[in-house]
């Protein structure tokens, strides 16, 4: 079966995560600063926080935005669930816009009608890497005084008008599980010019232990959100090979958009002029008259693994009982969930492979057309 997806991991990663647990020092050393160190100088920011999980950076950043029962933070419904429940941690409300049937990432013209006198902040999603429209974006949350958290968990890398996504808003996160373009095994970072943020994301990923102060002395409600030494000396040996795993990923979709491009049945994954992407999955959408599920069966039992990307958040059981969403509140997000097809997808596939992956597609679009 060819996989969806594969950790790229050299021989140096191998060396520094050996060299971690050869030293004993396990948690909170001299690792976990360095990858901060590194990030915010990669990033150009001026706070990077390692943290355990995309999921728990989102969270710390709710958090100290202060948001809590009875707010409001506009988010897309196509995303990875944690983008959204990550406002409800708090009792925050995710009030969802439909997206841009182009970048399928939410659509800024649609937030104004959104945003009532309870909204506190606007949590775009760079989906699947290709970043969001944030001049238009970040007009708005001036306008209407309101924060912005980039969920930049897909976007390591990408650019918005030359400009590094996850740079715009008060915080962002980038996430490293082994599928993401640069992993740490389970792990996350997040980015931020506000010391403020900073300042609160770092007590409350340690158990609200103030930074300076004695061990046991809590200054405010936390967490256990730290990332281990291992998981930081594997993200420094990946961070300092992100130009080539990047160029990697990007030369792979080139070779599957070469390949793929007008063929009858499916489009490709657009792509602005105003940004660079940071490939993390390769997604086709397949025409409406074609079954998208029977074309993904076909390639399952033709041993090519793939996947629909994503599921809408505002159909998932726990959400339609929560707010009483029902299909058709969001069509544009919906129809997307219901045509895309990620395929196998990571910087080490080799051109045969492709090539299998695509002829194996171009035999199940030609089987179920009508
Ligand atoms: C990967 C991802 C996250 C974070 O996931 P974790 O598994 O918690 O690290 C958050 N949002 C999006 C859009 C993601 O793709």
């Amino acid at each position: 079966m060819i996989p969806l997806a594969q950790p790229d991991i050299g021989e140096e990663e191998i060396r520094l995560v050996n060299e971690v647990l050869r030293s004993g020092w396990l948690s909170m050393g001299p690792k976990v600063i360095e990858f901060e160190k590194l990030f915010a100088k990669y990033m150009g920011t001026k706070h990077a926080i390692a943290i355990n999980s995309g999921t728990s950076g989102l969270h710390l950043c709710i958090k100290s935005l202060n948001i809590s029962k009875g707010d409001e933070v506009i988010t897309s419904p196509f995303s990875f669930i944690a983008s959204s429940n990550c406002i409800m941690f708090e009792g925050g409300t995710p009030v969802f816009v439909d997206i841009d049937p182009d970048t399928l990432n939410l659509d800024a013209k649609q937030i104004e009608d959104a945003i009532t006198e309870n909204t506190k902040a606007i949590l775009p999603v760079h989906v699947f890497g290709h970043p969001c429209e944030m001049d238009a974006i970040m007009d708005i949350a001036e306008e209407h005084d309101l924060a912005v958290v980039e969920d930049a968990c897909e976007a390591i890398g990408a650019e918005y008008k030359g400009k590094k996504a996850g740079t715009f808003g008060n915080a962002s996160v980038f996430a490293f599980y082994p599928n993401k373009q640069i992993t740490t095994g389970e792990g996350a970072m997040i980015v931020t010019d506000d010391d403020h943020i900073a300042k609160l994301c770092k007590s409350m990923r340690n158990q609200g232990r103030s930074e300076d102060a004695e061990w046991l002395n809590h200054i405010m409600l936390g967490y256990n959100y730290r990332l281990d030494e291992m998981s930081c000396a594997l993200g420094i040996g990946q961070l300092d090979r992100i130009d080539e795993l990047l160029g990697k990923r990007s030369r792979v979709a080139e070779k599957y958009t070469k390949k793929l491009n007008g063929v009858d049945g499916i489009v490709t994954q657009y792509l602005s002029q105003d940004v660079k992407m940071s490939w993390f999955v390769y997604v086709v959408q397949v025409s409406q008259e074609i079954d998208r599920n029977e074309v993904m069966k076909y390639l399952r039992e033709h041993d090519v693994s793939c996947r629909p990307y994503f599921t809408p958040i505002h159909l998932q059981p726990f959400y339609k009982e929560t707010f009483g969403y029902k299909e058709g509140d969001f069509p544009i997000c919906e129809r997307v969930c219901e045509s895309t097809i990620a395929l196998p997808f990571y910087g080490n596939i080799d051109e045969q492979t492709i090539e299998e992956v695509c002829s194996v597609l171009k035999d199940a679009l030609e089987i179920y057309k009508n």
